[in-house]
């Protein structure tokens, strides 16, 4: 029996939020033993991606967590820590073993990186791309060992490293109680792997010792399109 992969997401509402998460589920369809928490900065549940999330057969639940109040108006926002910290609170409740990872909505990801993390014993990392000014965000390995770090923005981080370029062992995440993601913005990473207690000794280096890159931070142009303007009489009775 394969190791569970819980991969949590965090999403919010926008006109893309449908378009990425479609992009998303059918990778994840296309991955065995995946446990989906999609977890929403909203107060209002979407009727339409819960009926999605059903047609897409993943086992899933789908989560309503809300930025908090005090967050939501600064002018740099913690974007999705709410969501990942509720997805963990959730992982406590309910799960004993497997593999947790964040998947944001809007990354790109080849499903050969679920089958790099399936067997992470503690934290295990590889490479993302388009990361940064370098364009790329690493370990620096070399014959198996950890040399340091490649990103464009070390910014004095323990773990300067992209939320999606890491898993952690699910046991050894309810092994540490006080683990969460800190509100704060280009911090959460580096807080998260902080708070879990480890040291870059303990990373599992994985895609090819980090020479393969199969997940992209990419990144979706914002639409322009203004719905209320297809509002109009002469539409009244059309498909539109
Ligand atoms: N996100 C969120 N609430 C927000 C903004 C973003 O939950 O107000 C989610 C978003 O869906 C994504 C993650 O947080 O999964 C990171 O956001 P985004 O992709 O916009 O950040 P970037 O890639 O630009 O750093
Ligand atoms: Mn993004």
């Amino acid at each position: 029996e394969l190791p569970t992969i819980y991969v949590i997401t965090p999403t919010y509402p926008r006109p893309e939020q449908i378009p990425e998460l479609t992009r998303l589920a059918q990778t994840l369809m296309n991955v065995p033993n995946i446990y989906w928490l999609v977890t929403d900065d909203t107060d209002t549940p979407n009727q339409d991606l819960i009926d999605y999330l059903t047609f897409t057969n993943i086992p899933h639940t789908y989560l309503i967590t809300p930025m908090p109040p005090e967050y939501s108006g600064h002018k740099v926002k913690p974007k999705g820590v709410a969501n990942r910290n509720a997805g963990m609170e959730w992982l406590r409740q309910h799960a004993s073993k497997g593999v947790v990872y964040f998947a944001d909505d809007d990354n790109t990801y080849d499903i050969r990186l679920f089958q790099e993390m399936r067997y992470t014993e503690k934290v295990s990392m590889w490479p993302v791309g388009l990361v940064s000014k370098e364009g790329l965000s690493t370990p620096v390995v070399s014959e198996g060992k950890f040399q340091g770090w490649f990103d464009g923005w070390i910014g004095g981080r323990t773990f300067p490293v992209d939320m999606a370029g890491f898993a952690v062992s699910v046991q050894y995440l309810l092994g540490v109680p006080n683990a969460a993601m800190p509100y704060k913005p280009g911090h959460e990473e580096d807080g998260f792997l902080r708070s879990l207690h480890i040291s870059p000794n303990d990373i599992e280096f994985k895609a090819e010792q980090c020479t393969k890159l199969y997940v992209w931070h990419t990144q979706t142009k914002k639409s322009r399109h203004q719905p209320n303007i297809i509002f109009k009489k002469k539409y009244d009775n059309t498909n539109i």
